[in-house]
């Protein structure tokens, strides 16, 4: 039976770290989140990025705007908070209403304020290795397999998933540590073949209980990413987890794996945006 990751307590461990910073300093980090629309998971998460401000001492804004609002109005809104002393960080929340060109968003939000690490400045400096931020999730990842004391150097790697917010970078961050790195997609050959050389299998593909028992060689470190709905609507990953824990060797569950370490990283990441200002 495989150790079972505990993002819910890492990422206590990462909060509490940040706030025992955030007593000592004189002024407080800012995060400012602009919500466009009504989409109901967008308002949990935007509702918990808040929480998450306030437990460990943040100055916090959260915008909500309609749905119908223009790209004039949210960029202007963008450029008074890139203006803004007391906002360290930005985050629009992903996905925008489909009138709004997310890219012209992303980047509007300042290189040096954006804490999500979508600007392409940010999303290149990843690639060179000489960042100031890193995605808050591939970072979450990173922070649970290093907590585990699993070293990732020489290690075979796969990541399931390209995407620009979570596979390309968790890809990278891996490489980084000095794994031997395969990025899977929707059309790769043989998923299953390359699934079983991993030692560290990352999942982020978006489909219910897709990785099973099968896809894993024995021992082998499971990372789950995916937010899904099961067939009964109840929240699960992309891996599916009572199979899995069997042949892993660790693994994280969902809920209570990667999602916490998300806000942590983004908490970790506005800290790390006010400190560059100069806030003590
Ligand atoms: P995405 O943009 O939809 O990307 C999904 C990736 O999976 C794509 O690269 C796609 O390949 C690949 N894929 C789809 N079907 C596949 C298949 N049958 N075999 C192999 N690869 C396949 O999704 P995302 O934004 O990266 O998110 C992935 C999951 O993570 C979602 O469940 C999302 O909700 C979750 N997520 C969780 C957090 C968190 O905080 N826990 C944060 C972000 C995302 P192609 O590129 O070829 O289409």
């Amino acid at each position: 039976m495989a150790t079972i990751i505990d993002g819910k307590a890492i990422s206590a461990k990462v909060r509490n770290e940040i706030k025992e910073e955030v007593e000592k300093m004189a002024v407080k980090p800012g995060l400012a989140v602009i919500i466009v629309g009504e989409d109901p998971a967008s308002q949990v998460y935007v509702r918990n990025k808040a929480k998450g401000c306030e437990e460990v001492g943040f100055y916090s804004e959260v915008h909500r705007l309609p749905e119908q609002t223009t790209e004039e109005e949210l960029l202007a809104l963008i450029e008074k908070l890139n203006e803004s002393d007391k906002i360290d960080g930005i985050l629009c929340q992903l996905p925008l209403p489909k009138h709004l060109d997310e890219k012209a968003v992303i980047n509007a939000i300042r290189a040096d304020k954006d804490v999500d690490a979508f600007h392409p400045v940010n999303t290149g400096k990843i690639m060179i290795g000489d960042y100031d931020f890193l995605p808050c999730t591939p970072a979450g990842v990173m922070r649970l397999i290093s907590e585990t004391g699993i070293d990732v150097s020489g290690k075979k790697c796969v990541v399931i998933g390209r995407s620009n917010i979570v596979g390309k970078p968790m890809a990278m961050l891996l490489l980084q540590k000095n794994g031997t790195v395969t990025i899977c997609h929707s059309r790769t050959s043989d998923l299953k073949k390359e699934c079983l050389q991993a030692d560290i299998l990352v999942v982020a593909i978006g489909k219910a209980k897709f990785i099973t028992a099968d896809y894993v060689k024995p021992g082998a470190v499971v990372i789950d990413v995916g937010m899904d709905r099961d067939e009964n609507g109840k929240l699960c990953g992309d891996v599916d987890f009572a199979g899995v824990s069997e042949v892993a060797g660790a693994i994280t569950p969902v809920p209570g794996g990667v999602g916490p370490m998300t806000i942590a990283m983004l908490l970790t990441n506005t800290l790390k945006a006010a400190r560059l200002k100069g806030k003590k």
